[in-house]
């Protein structure tokens, strides 16, 4: 008899975006000529950049002749993107990583899911709350139920306290998804100090960097001292550069970085992550690689930087527009996402459909990312202008003169 894997008869079975979906298009049969306009999920509108389209392009004519054809990629990646990596994304802020410290992927989503296999099961893990959710699912899927929280909230400006107990795992994600905020240097450091100390691992999942503006903002850990010895970063092209259904990214792990057998012998995890990806992942695909190359060339910069502006415009209106109905507003300065504090103290599925069946605009509810998101709301800056500024002045008028 075949044995199902238990562990995922754990996981919350309605996804934060099913129930959305399923919402959604009750409501879109019950009102079929309402337009429905959505800044809830978190994905980009905009299309590829010229100048990744044309490396594209290139690169499938490369495959269409025996001399230029790629077959089996290398696991690691293609050198000439972990260059550029190096170049721009580290070497500008004077962080130096060898090349095979950098590990090319098809999206963060895999690689912060793949890395916890080479993590024992009984390291304390602690996550963020609010926070993007496949963390908790992935970890639950490994077996672990005990996850301990660190608590975002208002209190705190959203950025966690360091905890007081000892914690071996530690998820942190800036700018984050939900609430828009991000982790400045000081406290970046006692995060990476706590990890020192405790011997832990910090997962620092900074998928919306290229969102950052404010000056004092890290764009990396390592901007951080001593974040080699103790932290894992990973990166995609996905909000970078449009590529959430290109899928490429990267994942560095330092040679600094160590986990401990039984008998506290140290490990060195560079090396079995490498082992790992070898067994389990046949690589991102070399027409991929070459449009994440195009990424980093002058045209390819300034076009995604453009698309880059055209998100945050978004988010400055809604900002802006929400404000002066006197809403509460935290995010959307380093990030596209716009964390809203709910007004009159409704929940946030109630607030959900409350939205959905006044004024035909989809958010997502604080709850679907944790308890401590309960009683927020996030928007994103992802949809069109013109969809954008519709679904804002429809917010406005239906809270004008409730506020
Ligand atoms: N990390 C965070 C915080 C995200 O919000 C997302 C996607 O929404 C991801 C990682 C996954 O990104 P990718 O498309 O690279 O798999």
């Amino acid at each position: 008899m075949s044995k199902v894997n238990e562990n995922f008869l754990n996981l919350k079975d309605d996804y934060l975006f099913s129930k959305i979906t399923q919402k959604t298009n009750e409501f879109k049969n019950n009102n079929p000529d309402k337009k429905v306009i959505s800044l809830g999920i978190g994905d980009v509108s905009l299309p590829l950049s010229p100048a990744v389209i044309d490396a594209m392009h290139k690169a499938v004519d490369e495959m269409a002749h025996q001399e230029t054809f790629k077959s089996y990629g290398i696991v690691q990646g293609y050198q000439f993107l972990i260059d550029k990596i190096k170049k721009v994304e580290y070497e500008k802020r004077n962080i130096f990583l060898d090349n095979d410290e950098i590990f090319i992927a098809a999206g963060s989503k895999g690689d912060l899911a793949g890395i916890i296999e080479l993590l024992s099961i009984n390291n304390i893990v602690g996550i963020m709350d609010p926070i993007y959710p496949a963390y908790v699912d992935t970890n639950i899927m490994m077996g672990r139920n005990d996850i301990k929280y660190f608590k975002a909230t208002e209190e705190n400006n959203f950025v966690p306290d360091i905890p007081n107990e000892h914690i071996d795992i530690i998820y942190l994600c800036s700018p984050n998804n939900p609430t828009g905020t991000v982790f400045n240097k000081t406290q970046l450091q006692d995060w990476v100090n706590y990890a020192k100390e405790h011997k832990s691992i910090i997962l620092y999942d900074s998928a919306y960097e290229i969102f950052i503006q404010d000056n004092n903002i890290p764009h990396s850990i390592y901007e951080i001292d001593g974040a080699k010895e103790v932290a894992i970063e990973f990166r995609s092209f996905s909000k970078l550069a449009g590529f959430t259904g290109v899928r490429c990214s990267f994942t560095v792990v330092p040679k600094e970085l160590k986990a401990y057998t039984k008998d506290n012998k140290p490990i060195d995890l560079n090396s079995l992550w490498r082992r790992r990806q070898s067994a389990k992942f046949g690589a991102t695909s070399y027409i991929t690689q070459r449009a994440a190359e195009a990424v980093y060339s002058d045209k390819g910069q300034e076009q995604v930087r453009k698309n880059i502006k055209y998100y945050q415009d978004n988010s400055n209106y809604i900002k802006q527009e929400l404000k002066k109905i006197g809403m509460t507003i935290f995010g959307g300065t380093n990030s596209p996402y716009i964390w809203l504090k709910i007004p009159n103290n409704m929940s946030s599925w109630d607030f959900f459909d409350l939205l959905l069946n006044k004024t035909a605009v989809i958010g997502t509810p604080g709850i679907g990312f944790g308890n401590c998101g309960e009683g927020y709301f996030r928007l994103t800056a992802f949809s069109s202008k013109e969809d954008t500024k519709e679904a804002v002045s429809r917010i406005v008028d239906l809270f004008r003169k409730d506020l």
